[in-house]
């Protein structure tokens, strides 16, 4: 007899899917609906994924599931493809992707319905207020909605009662808010774009069905003004458009463009939410009320039924890869999602991925370039400032501070750059030398001046700074080396008179903080802004001619094959925060290795000759575009549990076989202590992807059965962007 059973997914870190039977008297939830399914003590909201005639387990341990959440599915077919995709891509348990991915409110079994936003008018019924004396609260809600509708929450605090009397009295009638009854301010007027931005927006609208664009445009050459022409083109075909944007917080000017020139179509959609806003931009999303929805990676997910465009901003950012969990990226889940629903997708950067630049050079993206940029501002100019020999005020150099000074007494704005927080990465007992180093990580506690601790940056661990050294008593412990507190504390001395502004993770934590100190910025109450990468992201500072980056050359060192490709987009995307208005902006990039042929291919060819260069030697070593890599990682307790425990899974492949696929290692992480637990890894590198995901498929279910397995922490990392 054939019968019916429901394939679900749970949010568990299980790599399959389970087996139901539908309610007794329920009609089965189609595939993409939530139910309620015995599992474990509590029960699970779970995703039915699809229908089976068949159970993969025991007639004896099939159960009826509690009960359907939707009656409809949360999202159509080429989304619930997109996911099952995306989980056979990284490897993922179908439940962390389908059901981990939904707004944690939609996890916990929430309706999926809109919430009506009700207002109030008066009826044509309604009498003169005047005439109300001895209703004096009731005369005071006819009054106030007089002036036309208004939505509950605007109405005096307690009114709920008085209102419902009113409508009793069918004076005053209750709608739903709609959207169009709220006017929109009338948008900016747009510039005209320039014939670079127009052949970029012709060529994303021509493409019939999918077709993936790299917009290589230098920093402020308008790729926001082409990501704005062309959605307008496609919301006037009735359809949506998604933004996909790197840390919206940091960029809170990119959300207002959007605003002023879609308005109430605007949806936002990002992790610092509360649960319910974000439920509810997720449901204006899926019912088509919001035409443009904005969000950081996890928007990827978001049901869109009238999708028409997608677009990457910054796509090089590696704040779209998900980094613990469910470790997907979601530039390349934009890709997929694109061919899948066949719309075009449109990746924008100044400093694009080596990745993007790749399949651009295969013809797999097509590059659109903008060259110049837009209005009448100028590129900025780079330049070396070797510091060897020089007396140096900390981290500024005196060409430096020359150069500031400069620009100060013309009452323009300079900005020092910075990759490092706190006020110096090391404290030192000047009389024996004593470190304090963190006890779980493998590394040295950072200082924090102001707040008077020290800090582990690996681990979040934090003690009360020592009045004297641990081993000698000494009360002569030295700060060395510098982060962007102490050059705050630096620049301060050098030029009293002017107001020193530090941007970072410290500086910005209340909420609030860091709008208040972009405006300051742009309100011109800044003079010189000290910070960290926060500083590089999308911002428009007009005023800002100067760009100091104080030490070019810790990105020299590090171990990462990625490192010289992070360097150089970070070094053009601080500088293209300068120059930005009517005057020319300079960047000095200070240095010990002004010979360094890396710092020397940057400033010579430029990013784009740069990134060419180091795609070749990326080549030459077999490093990713050109391979690809999927990293097994393990933590455990002990020192020695993770590395064992990858040596079996070693075998395990050496037993299926890995022909196409190099396994390197294990080998201890390079920080091997973190948090306490003892970290290694195991690298897999393939030229082609096919026999890489042939192997991870056979091989992790093995891998997961190993009783090894249940004694340490392990992860799957597809496509790893950094091996740290
Ligand atoms: P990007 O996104 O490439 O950094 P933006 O779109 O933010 O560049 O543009 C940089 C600045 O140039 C903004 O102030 C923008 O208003 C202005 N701009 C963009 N396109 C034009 C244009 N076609 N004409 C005049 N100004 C423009
Ligand atoms: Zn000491
Ligand atoms: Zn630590």
């Amino acid at each position: 007899m054939s019968r019916l059973i429901l394939k679900v997914a749970i949010d568990a870190p299980l790599r399959h899917l389970f087996d139901y039977l539908p309610h007794f008297n329920q009609p089965p939830p189609a595939p993409g609906c939530r139910v309620r399914v015995p599992f474990g003590r509590r029960g699970q909201v779970g995703l039915v994924v699809a229908h089976a005639d068949h159970a993969d387990v025991p007639d004896a341990q099939l159960r009826h599931i509690h009960e359907a959440i939707d009656d409809a599915p949360l999202f159509g077919a080429p989304l619930l493809e997109l996911l099952r995709r995306a989980a056979d891509y990284y490897h993922a348990p179908p439940g962390e992707v389908l059901v981990g991915t939904l707004p944690g409110l939609l996890r916990a079994g929430r309706p999926a319905r809109e919430q009506v936003d009700w207002q109030w008018r008066l009826s044509d019924t309604a009498p003169a207020p005047d005439t109300l004396g001895r209703a004096p609260r009731q005369a005071e809600l006819l009054r106030a909605l007089a002036a036309g509708p208004q939505a509950q929450s605007a109405l005096p605090v307690g009114s709920a009662a008085v209102l419902r009397t009113l409508l009793d009295k069918g004076w005053v009638v209750r709608e739903p808010r709609d959207a169009s009854t709220r006017q929109d301010p009338a948008p900016p007027a747009a510039p005209a774009l320039t014939s670079a931005q127009r052949a970029a927006v012709e060529a994303v609208l021509a493409a019939s069905g999918f077709g993936a664009f790299l917009l290589d445009g230098v920093t402020g050459s308008g790729k926001t003004e082409v990501y704005l022409s062309a959605i307008e083109a496609v919301l006037a075909t009735g359809r949506q458009a998604l933004v996909l944007v790197p840390e919206i917080s940091l960029t809170p000017q990119t959300e207002a463009r959007f605003r002023a020139r879609f308005g109430q179509a605007v949806a936002v959609l990002h992790s610092g939410l509360p649960d319910g806003e974000r439920l509810a931009a997720w449901l204006a999303a899926r019912s088509g009320r919001a035409r443009v929805l904005i969000g950081t990676r996890s928007a990827v997910f978001t049901p869109l039924p009238a999708l028409g465009l997608i677009v990457v901003d910054e796509e090089h950012d590696a704040s779209y890869k998900q980094q613990d969990g469910f470790r997907y990226h979601a530039r390349d889940m934009a890709v997929l999602r694109a061919r899948i629903e066949d719309v075009p997708v449109l990746l924008g950067s100044a400093t694009p991925s080596l990745e993007s630049l790749a399949h651009g050079r295969v013809g797999q993206y097509r590059t659109v370039h903008l060259r110049e940029r837009a209005g009448s501002a100028r590129l900025p100019r780079l330049e070396l400032l070797d510091v060897r020999h020089q007396r140096m005020s900390g981290l500024v150099s005196p060409a430096l501070a020359a150069a500031v000074r400069e620009e100060l007494v013309a009452g323009r704005q300079v900005m020092l750059f910075l990759n490092r927080r706190g006020y110096a990465p090391v404290l030192l007992c000047h009389a024996c030398g004593w470190v304090p180093k963190c006890q779980r990580c493998d590394a040295h506690y950072t200082l924090h001046r102001t707040r008077q601790v020290l800090l582990c940056h690996h681990c979040g661990g934090e003690r009360p700074l020592p009045p004297s050294c641990a081993e000698c008593a000494s009360g002569d412990l030295l700060p060395l080396g510098a982060g962007t507190e102490r050059i705050e504390a630096d620049i301060t001395a050098l030029f009293p008179e002017h107001t020193v502004l530090r941007v970072d993770r410290d500086s910005t934590r209340r909420r609030g903080a860091l709008d208040a100190h972009l405006s300051a910025v742009r309100d011109g109450r800044a003079d010189i802004l000290v910070g960290t990468q926060m500083l590089a992201k999308g911002h428009h500072f007009p005023a800002v001619t100067l760009v100091g980056i104080l030490d070019a050359d810790q990105g020299l060192f590090a171990a990462d094959f990625r490192a010289s490709e992070r360097l150089a987009q970070t070094i053009y995307q601080v500088a293209g925060r300068c120059g930005r208005g009517t005057q020319p902006g300079r960047v000095l990039i200070q240095t010990h290795q002004p010979q360094h042929p890396v710092l020397h291919a940057l400033l010579q060819g430029g990013y784009g000759v740069f990134a060419q260069q180091l795609l070749k030697e990326r080549e030459a070593a077999g490093w990713p575009p050109f391979t690809h890599l999927a990293l097994l990682r393990a933590e455990a307790p002990g020192a020695q549990e993770a590395l064992w425990f990858l040596g079996e899974t070693l075998s395990l492949a050496a037993e299926l076989g890995h022909a196409g696929v190099t396994l390197l290692g294990p080998v201890p992480a390079p920080m091997p202590k973190r948090a306490g637990r003892f970290r290694a890894q195991l690298l897999l590198q393939a030229d082609r992807r096919a026999p890489l995901h042939a192997l991870l498929r056979s091989w992790l279910p093995a891998v997961a059965q190993l009783p090894a397995a249940r004694k340490v922490r392990w992860s799957l990392d597809v496509d790893p962007i950094d091996t740290y």
